[in-house]
């Protein structure tokens, strides 16, 4: 069995990875139905029950910085472990709102954690493991908050100031230059129905 691929959404909240991850899962199981594979359309932090057991904790409660960044990797291990790994080698395609990239820009460049501390735990936790495709939605900090502020009461991240904001995005930007290949950043200021038309050209090269 061909191993299945790795897909992740990725953007500051409210950039818009939640209003297309449905519509992109219905479009990815069009195009691998035939080959007997499935979508697994899954979250981080999350997508096991220990996962979400640490997310519930993650979005709600204060802690210090470096409990947060090794907390996120551990329910990282565990995602891996348990649905991310078993997936891919039984051949079906996984989709998560979210993985690594998010840990570097909010961690990292929201909150400040140093880089190589990021990089360390990375390695541990994934070895070189990267998805093969990162969807970065990309918009201003004040389209974000504007989009959020309309949608829902915000967590303990959507509470961030501005400036948090700011660096987070310039993080992603910056770990999308990084790895070129794997990235496609998508201009999220634009409306539903054209970002759908960028993705649907991304899933038929995919
Ligand atoms: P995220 O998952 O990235 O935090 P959401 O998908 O939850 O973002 O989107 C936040 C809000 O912005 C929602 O109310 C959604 O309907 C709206 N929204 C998302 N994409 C667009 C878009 N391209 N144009 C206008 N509004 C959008």
């Amino acid at each position: 069995m061909v191993r299945g691929k790795f897909i992740t959404f990725e953007g500051i909240d409210g950039a818009g990875k939640t209003t297309h991850l449905n519509w992109f899962r219905e479009r990815l199981e069009a195009r691998i139905a035939a080959s007997g594979r499935s979508v697994v359309v899954t979250r981080e932090p999350g997508g096991t029950a220990l996962g979400e057991t640490l997310r519930g904790i993650l979005l709600n409660q204060p802690m210090d910085l470096e409990t947060e960044a090794l907390l996120m990797f551990a329910a990282r291990r565990e995602h891996l472990a348990q649905v991310i790994e078993p997936a891919l080698a039984r051949g079906d395609w996984v989709l998560s709102d979210r993985f690594s990239d998010a840990t570097f820009a909010y961690q990292g460049g929201g909150r400040g954690l140093p880089r190589d501390k990021l990089e360390a735990l990375e390695r541990w936790v994934q070895g070189g493991f990267q998805p093969d495709l990162t969807v970065l939605f990309d918009v201003p900090i004040a389209t974000a908050s504007e989009r959020r502020g309309a949608a829902r009461s915000p967590d303990k991240f959507e509470s961030e100031s501005e400036a948090f904001f700011a660096r987070t995005r310039n993080e992603y930007l910056r770990r999308a230059e990084e790895s070129p290949e794997r990235f496609v950043i998508v201009d999220a200021t634009r409306s539903i129905a054209d970002i759908q038309d960028v993705l649907e050209d991304v899933i038929s090269t995919v």
